[in-house]
């Protein structure tokens, strides 16, 4: 039985008043998207950045299949499971060094939302309470109250405002602005007693696109060890090779205190985060004081399922030559990209890894003034789902995506900069 009359779902980031019928999207199979009309789309953004080696990918589906017959969830607090106590192993073991414990949830914010209370909870566990954050400008934690305080102000968040705590926010590390991010840095924490810095490593992605160079993430990094800051990466979408690297951090050579991974954990396929802790950070919340547990959980913790899956990858990782694959598609992009280098029509063309990102000139480039829907359907009507943050446009696919494929998608983009651009 069906039940006709408008569709009763709310979409995220929608303006439902605005916003054209959104395709049913039926099947995945590596790059593309299969809609019930019969569309295709190449997925040139990954499905909102989660999807890495393409959808649907054969060991990934087994390894659900298989779990999902085993053992479909369980309480994790008093109990666990081999999945769940397989992946902590493995992950503990890939992360950047000191890395030592695995608290696991089931998205991006749940992540942050866990580092922000592990940091807290560490200087009132270690008798020396903080609770101020510094964060940079641009930055994008979530969409929770808490995340959202930590994340750049505006227009999605100024409804919430009046709840939000209050954080200290770094200068972002632009071209020529390196200097004051970490004088910035360096002020604020010899002022007050400062609990965290978190920060997304190389690359804020919600907040633009923006990238800033890896020596500025190593100071930032040396900074907080000489003040005795925790430094949180949010690596929730620089993760699992979007850079160029398995994590960001990896790349400037730097190791966190505390790490969140979310979107590419299980290659895209399922919900789970995990946040990764230094010994010490653990070790203060350990005492037969049960005052000082941790507090926080989520119902699908460690959900199996999801643990499977996040196995799965990175058997992946271990097994097919992914690394490669993120070599020759940043090669790619860059060949596919370099050309608008020059054209008046964009500025701050620009690549990190396999993320390539270019802003079109246009006379209103605000959020609001509906650039980046109109965009949008654009690329929508030439058979690709991607979706500009406003006036800028980014490349963002699985790693499996074909040199043909690319073509698709910056033929499309020069159509976009004839059709909309501002010479
Ligand atoms: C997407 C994102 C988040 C939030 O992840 P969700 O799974 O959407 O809650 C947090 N931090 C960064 C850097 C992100 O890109």
């Amino acid at each position: 039985m069906t039940v006709a009359g408008p569709s009763p779902v709310w979409h995220p980031f929608t303006q439902h008043a605005l916003a054209p019928e959104p395709p049913v999207v039926v099947r995945g199979q590596g790059a593309w998207l299969t809609t019930a009309a019969g569309e295709r789309l190449l997925d040139a953004i990954s499905s909102w950045w989660v999807i890495t080696h393409g959808h649907c990918h054969p060991r990934i589906v087994a390894a659900i299949r298989e779990q999902a017959g085993e053992l479909d969830q369980v309480i994790f607090a008093g109990h666990t499971h081999p999945a769940a106590e397989e992946l902590a192993r493995r992950l503990v073991a890939l992360a950047p060094a000191g890395l030592a414990h695995a608290f696991f949830s089931d998205s991006g914010s749940t992540a942050v939302e866990v580092a922000l209370k592990m940091a807290i909870g560490y200087w009132r566990n270690v008798g020396e309470p903080r609770t101020r954050i510094i964060a940079l400008d641009h930055g994008y934690h979530g969409d929770t109250i808490g995340t959202m305080s930590t994340g750049a102000r505006g227009l999605y968040n100024a409804a919430y405002e009046p709840l939000l705590f209050d954080v200290t926010r770094l200068p972002f590390p632009g071209p020529g602005c390196e200097e004051a991010t970490l004088a910035t840095l360096d002020a604020a924490c010899r002022q007050t007693p400062c609990a965290a810095l978190i920060v997304e490593p190389l690359i804020v992605g919600a907040g633009g696109m923006r990238m800033y160079p890896a020596w500025v993430l190593r100071e930032m990094r040396r900074l907080c060890t000489r003040h005795g800051v925790l430094f949180i990466a949010d690596e929730v979408m620089t993760g699992f090779g979007r850079t160029g690297a398995l994590f960001a951090c990896d790349q400037a050579g730097i190791a966190p205190d505390i790490a969140c991974y979310a979107k590419g954990l299980t290659g895209g396929a399922l919900p789970l985060a995990v946040t990764l802790c230094r010994r010490e950070i653990f070790a203060a919340h350990y005492s037969t004081d049960r005052t000082r547990t941790f507090f926080h959980s989520s119902s699908f913790t460690a959900n199996p399922i999801a643990c499977a899956a996040a196995l799965a990858n990175l058997a992946i990782w271990a097994e097919e030559p992914v690394e490669a694959r993120i070599a020759t598609l940043g090669t790619l992009q860059e060949e596919q990209i370099t050309r608008f280098r020059d054209d008046p029509r964009f500025a701050n063309v620009r690549r990190l890894g396999t993320i390539a990102a270019l802003d079109l000139a246009v006379d209103d480039p605000g959020y609001l003034a509906g650039i980046g829907p109109t965009l949008a359907a654009f690329f929508r009507a030439a058979g690709l789902l991607v979706r500009p943050l406003g006036n800028t446009i980014y490349v963002m696919p699985p790693y499996c995506v074909t040199a043909d494929d690319l073509d698709r998608v910056y033929a499309a983009i020069a159509g976009a900069a004839e059709r909309f651009g501002r010479a």
